[in-house]
């Protein structure tokens, strides 16, 4: 916050108007810690960046300038409204405008469209405030309008009130009944990215419920999923174990909730948790093969109480690279030529000196090897 006071000085110094606006507000005024502080200016986006030494042109076609400073960033954009919704999707054009209180009112919330000064005074035309205090997310203005200009708004006000622990104003919410088909104009990354976040909350069971009984979840891809009994878990560490969690409750695979394109490594975690969740039996070839952050959600969802790292650091090995031999040894003892052969012996060996059959040594796997080799000539 020290250094958005010393940027909102250094633009009034200059002349302009400059104030902490949205999120650092609402923050502050809970006792929050802001993730990110945006500070709202009438200094237009070439203004800012000529009284600042280091700037950086991050949504420079949206009026928002990244200033560097003191060792951080801090978003300064230029008043604005937004041109048409035609699309019920963010504008692309946007309109600079020179009061406060007109870039206070495109902002979807109450709660997120209040401004500080440099002072903490507050500028709050629409009781955000108040509704602060209520615990009330509300749209500023009307509703249906602002649903209908930006349809992400439905998903915010849900994931706001898991992430604050509030209600939605009824006359909100109803309008989310009411307008919940136009989330299919919504890209589904901008979706993923909400839901995503709600899973992380405290409260990830009020978002849940309220995803549901708006009918938002009926107008999204397996939108079945998301009733569940997410009282379960107090919060999820990832959002990818709160994804394999609705996999889980509903007995499905990866499959249903592909629509909502996830990264490979994000994919790759969530099927291969959902898989060892349903083994019966976690031996040491489970330990083994599965990563710490697989199995940790895994052990969540099954209920299994195990202490994953003291399980992998007891395995004699870790990856097959720790492996004391290798596909050429097993060539050289044996005077054999390359072939699917070494696989399967590789194989074998790996799954012995996994359950503390063998031990992994050079010299006593050799022994175990042309023994058993021979054997099977
Ligand atoms: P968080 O703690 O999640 O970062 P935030 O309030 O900072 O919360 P952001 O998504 O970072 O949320 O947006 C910053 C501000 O921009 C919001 O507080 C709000 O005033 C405004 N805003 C963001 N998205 C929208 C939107 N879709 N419609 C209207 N205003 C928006
Ligand atoms: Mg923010």
């Amino acid at each position: 916050m020290k250094t958005a006071i010393k940027v909102i000085e250094q633009l009034e110094v200059a002349g302009f108007e400059a104030y902490m606006v949205g999120g650092a507000v609402r923050d502050y005024l809970l006792e929050k810690k802001p993730h990110d502080i945006d500070v709202a200016t009438n200094a237009s986006p070439e203004q800012v960046k000529s009284l600042f030494e280091r700037t950086v042109d991050t949504g420079i076609a949206h009026g928002t300038v990244l200033v560097l400073k003191d060792g951080t960033g801090i978003e300064v954009t230029t008043y604005r409204t937004e041109g048409s919704y035609s699309d019920h999707r963010r504008p692309d054009s946007v309109e600079f405008v020179q009061s406060l209180e007109e870039d206070l009112k495109r902002r979807d919330f109450t709660i997120n469209a209040m401004a500080m000064d440099k002072d903490m005074a507050i500028t709050d035309p629409f009781g955000g405030a108040q509704d602060l205090a209520k615990g009330l997310i509300r749209a500023v203005g009307n509703p249906d309008e602002r649903f209908q200009e930006d349809a992400l708004r439905m998903l915010r006000a849900i994931r706001f009130s898991g992430q604050l622990d509030f209600q939605i104003d009824p006359s909100t919410l109803a309008s989310i009944g009411h307008q919940a088909h136009l989330i299919k104009s919504i890209a589904i990354e901008r979706i993923k990215s909400e839901i995503d976040k709600m899973m992380l909350h405290k409260k990830a069971s009020r978002s849940f419920a309220y995803l549901t009984d708006t009918g938002l979840a009926e107008h999204l891809p397996s939108g079945y999923l998301f009733k569940a009994d997410w009282a379960k878990f107090q919060v999820f560490e990832t959002a990818a174990a709160g994804w394999a969690f609705m996999l889980f409750e509903h007995a499905q695979e990866m499959e249903a909730i592909l629509p909502y394109r996830f990264s490979n490594e994000e994919k790759q975690t969530i099927k291969r948790a959902l898989e060892a969740a349903r083994l019966p039996e976690w031996n040491e070839w489970v330990f083994y093969s599965y990563t710490n952050a697989q199995l940790a959600i895994a052990a969540l969802l099954n209920g299994r109480k195990v202490e994953i790292a003291g399980k992998k650091s007891a395995l004699p090995i870790r990856s097959k690279a720790e492996m004391a031999v290798n596909g050429s040894d097993l060539m050289k003892w044996s005077s054999q030529k390359q072939g699917p052969w070494i696989k399967e012996w590789i194989a074998k060996i790996e799954r012995m000196i996994v359950f503390g059959e063998l031990a992994n040594d050079r010299e006593l796997i050799k022994e175990w090897f042309m023994h058993e080799y021979r054997h099977h000539q």
